[in-house]
């Protein structure tokens, strides 16, 4: 599945602009959303290749598709790729059947549109929701998130409130245990944002609440898991109240570092905050959720590429993929059992019924669970799923054939990798139930 969900209909309904898929030639980083001077800085020294789309990461380079592939389809053959290498090495089951196990008697094959785009999609298939580890539920559960956050906080901001955009990291060393870094991020979280000290900020500053996000990468030094937290207030701050909480926050972090028996790291880099401005940029970027903003920021780690030559985990697979690297399969499965049970996106309790009270939230299964809609092309059953199934080559050029032409570009796509039409039957033929030959799975 691509990163879009056509079907989608709860939070969405108030977009301010129609689902698009991310442009690959969008140059601005991330960064630019916030209008404070020094936070460009800051924040490039924390992502400095933002979400430009030069960086959509080396495994896309990589995973290439075939030159002249507009970015949409490029970005959906990649994911399918590396969902295709998850299946072969992943430890949980369910991303093993994310898109492969039928849920009933046949697969189908819907056409629709999304945007102004032709769209095709299998459905009827087994979906695995699992944000962290897979490529293709990630970029769906991913962007559905993102765009909930910039509704959100667009709202909010539009109502006069504030926003400050958090990112704490703990300083790291080559050989930490993921695990043991994910841990003391959350406690160090807990720490800072559970004293009496902040409960006072919390009443002085007019703090609803906060959305958070964790990212991880691993670099030279092993791995780095850092958390972007965007803070929300009812007004918005002003310079003094923005910047004494930054540095009483800093402080805490320290302490709380401190507290847990790890190096203090360095002040600017440990914890940065920068407030989120409704000012020139916001409206636009917020509007723009698919391609760059605050709700992609937040939410989007999977179009991001690892920071300072450090690399993602969807890179860390990819380069599996290419290289066959034990190294990179063990790190792989670290993260598989350190990312379990963890949340990878979430609002403090309350927030979002405040600024979202008439959208109700969707589980990330349900998002994942979402498929094409529009009509049946074609029915598909088990043995003849099979055939197609096993390449992700020749299932990503039966839907995209099947976007332009329906049945006749699936057929054309069959002959020309030689695979029977056997037990494919078209939406006519399905009805009718003396033509359907349903083998057994
Ligand atoms: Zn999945």
């Amino acid at each position: 599945m691509s990163g879009k969900s056509p079907t989608n209909s709860g939070v969405g309904a108030g977009r301010r602009q129609e689902p698009h898929p991310p442009s690959s030639t969008q140059t601005s980083s991330a960064a630019t959303s916030f209008t404070n001077g020094s936070g460009s800085e800051i924040l490039s020294e924390i992502e400095p290749e933002g979400l430009s789309g030069h960086a959509l990461s080396r495994y896309y380079a990589k995973f290439a598709a075939a030159p002249g592939q507009d970015p949409f389809s490029e970005r959906r053959i990649i994911r399918a790729r590396l969902l295709h290498t998850l299946r072969q090495v992943s430890t949980v089951d369910r991303c093993k059947s994310c898109g492969w196990t039928p849920l009933g008697l046949a697969v189908v094959l819907k056409v629709g549109t999304t945007g102004d785009r032709k769209t095709a999609g299998f459905g009827g298939l087994e979906r695995c929701g699992r944000i962290w580890l897979c490529p293709e539920c990630a970029a769906k559960i991913r962007l559905r998130r993102g765009e909930e956050v910039a509704e959100g906080i667009s709202r909010h901001l539009d109502n006069d409130g504030g926003a400050l955009f958090w990112t704490v990291a703990i300083p790291h060393e080559q050989g930490d245990a993921l695990k043991a870094v994910f841990t003391t991020l959350t406690e160090l979280i807990r720490l800072v944002a559970s004293g009496r000290p902040f409960q006072r900020d919390k009443k002085a500053l007019g703090i609803l609440g906060n959305i958070k996000a964790i990212e991880v990468t691993h670099g030279r030094n092993g791995w780095h898991p850092h958390a972007h937290i965007l803070v929300v207030t009812e007004r918005v701050l002003t310079w003094e109240q923005w910047t004494t909480f930054a540095r009483n926050l800093d402080y805490r972090v320290a302490a709380a570092l401190k507290k847990l028996g790890w190096n203090t790291g360095r002040a600017g880099i440990r914890s940065t905050v920068i407030p989120v401005d409704k000012g020139e940029g916001l409206a636009a970027y917020i509007t723009k959720v698919q391609e760059k903003g605050l709700g992609n920021e937040l939410a989007r780690a999977d179009l991001k590429s690892g920071r300072r030559g450090g690399r993602t985990p969807f890179e860390i697979l990819a380069d599996f993929s290419e290289t066959g690297l034990v190294d990179d399969l063990e790190l792989w499965w670290e993260y598989e059992k350190a990312t379990a049970g963890r949340s990878a996106i979430r609002w403090s309790k309350g927030l979002r019924a405040l600024l979202l009270p008439d959208t109700a939230e969707q589980s990330d299964d349900e998002i994942a669970a979402e498929e094409q809609g529009g009509e049946a092309a074609a029915y598909i059953t088990m043995p003849a799923w099979r055939r197609i199934r096993r390449d992700p080559e020749v299932r990503l050029a039966c839907e995209f054939a099947a976007a332009e032409e329906g049945w006749e570009g699936l057929l054309r796509v069959l002959i020309r990798y030689r695979i029977s039409a056997q037990g494919i039957y078209t939406p006519e033929e399905w009805a009718v139930p003396d033509e359907v030959e349903l083998e057994p799975g």
